[in-house]
């Protein structure tokens, strides 16, 4: 199959079964959306949201926030990951807002990259989400996946260069969504560990699967099972032998 071949069938597939897919994080402007994927930096979504209605409700508007303090912040999104550079980064944000974009989140991926903890990925979801413009960011989910499917080929090493195979492959009008469709499949079904291939939807088109579905690579994936199991069991009667020597020493200095 080509890769032209995969991403048709993948906008296909998606358009007709995930045609409303959107990010899971709440948030009711572009403020505070910009808030939240500032934070959900390797954070879940889930996490994001327990401490978002708090913090919007202390910090409504950018002057608010912008003439706060790190160590207020803190007291707000402490249970998120990086806690300190995160408020650190919220307030810092806010000050730009304020001083520099007259209080409105801009649209620009230069501009939105001014402000700290704003880098290339958290631009282009704002950019996308907010402003419609046709830009993918590319997180984790959406590396692994379009690698695992076989959009993306083996030049495509950094996320930059994932973000414009899949700008140059994806129809215009689906950039936006698809970063959804790829993360939420990622989440969910191409989970990172072991995905779970065996229900997943799209396993007739995609290229991990056509490479580990094979019958020699099943062959080959049943036998390391095997060979695990055994490890284990081996593991399992050398601790019990080694549990029975320790209990009969002890036994003996008694
Ligand atoms: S078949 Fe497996 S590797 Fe391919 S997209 Fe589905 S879960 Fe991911």
């Amino acid at each position: 199959m080509t890769r032209k071949e995969r991403y048709q069938y993948f906008v296909e597939y998606f358009s007709k079964n995930q045609p409303d897919a959107e990010t899971e994080l709440h948030y009711g402007n572009s403020f505070q959306l910009l808030i939240a994927v500032i934070l959900s930096a390797q954070c879940t979504d889930k996490r994001i949201n327990q401490v978002t209605p708090a913090l919007f409700e202390r910090f409504s508007t950018p002057e608010s926030l912008a003439a706060s303090t790190p160590e207020e912040v803190f007291t707000y999104i402490r249970s998120v990951s990086y806690p300190n550079n995160k408020a650190k980064h919220l307030v810092g944000m806010a000050k730009i807002l304020v001083d520099v974009f007259n209080s409105e989140v801009p649209s620009g991926i230069d501009d939105l990259q001014k402000m700290p903890g704003v880098g290339r990925k958290t631009a282009n979801v704002i950019s996308s989400v907010v402003f419609d413009a046709p830009a993918i960011a590319v997180d984790t989910h959406v590396f692994r996946v379009s690698a695992r499917i076989g959009l993306t080929n083996s030049k495509a090493t950094t996320p930059l260069a994932v973000e414009k195979q899949l700008v140059q492959y994806l129809p215009q009008d689906t950039l936006g969504v698809a970063h959804h469709w790829l993360i939420l499949h990622g989440r969910y079904i191409c989970v990172a560990r072991s995905p779970k291939c065996e229900i997943c939807p799209i396993s007739w088109f995609c290229k991990y699967y056509e490479q580990t579905h094979t019958e020699s690579a099943l062959l080959k994936a049943e036998a390391l099972k095997l060979k695990k199991v055994k490890d284990q069991k081996k593991k399992n009667a050398l601790n019990k032998i080694s549990k029975e020597l320790k209990k009969r020493s002890v036994d003996k200095d008694i």
